[in-house]
């Protein structure tokens, strides 16, 4: 009797979004609304642009935090 080869494949699903966003370093963001402190000198004046701010003292920069809505400067409708 001649003997079969197995073979066994298996598909994994590459990871979510949420699984990559939680598989990253320390990210800060600026979130519109709060309060925000630099991470670099901690203080907290800002110039907020489109898609980033930026830190009044140091020029630290940060991504806006959007969670879907509109950043600011952004057309709503878009
Ligand atoms: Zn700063």
């Amino acid at each position: 009797m001649r003997a079969r080869a197995k073979l066994a494949v298996v598909h994994t699903a590459p990871p979510t979004l949420a699984a990559r966003i939680a598989a990253r370093a320390y990210h800060p963001v600026y979130r519109p609304g709060e309060v925000n402190r630099c991470p670099g000198c901690g203080h907290g004046h800002w110039w907020v642009g489109r898609s980033t701010a930026e830190c009044a003292f140091c020029a630290a920069i940060v991504p806006i935090a959007s969670d879907g809505e509109p950043l600011p400067m952004q057309d709503a409708r878009a």
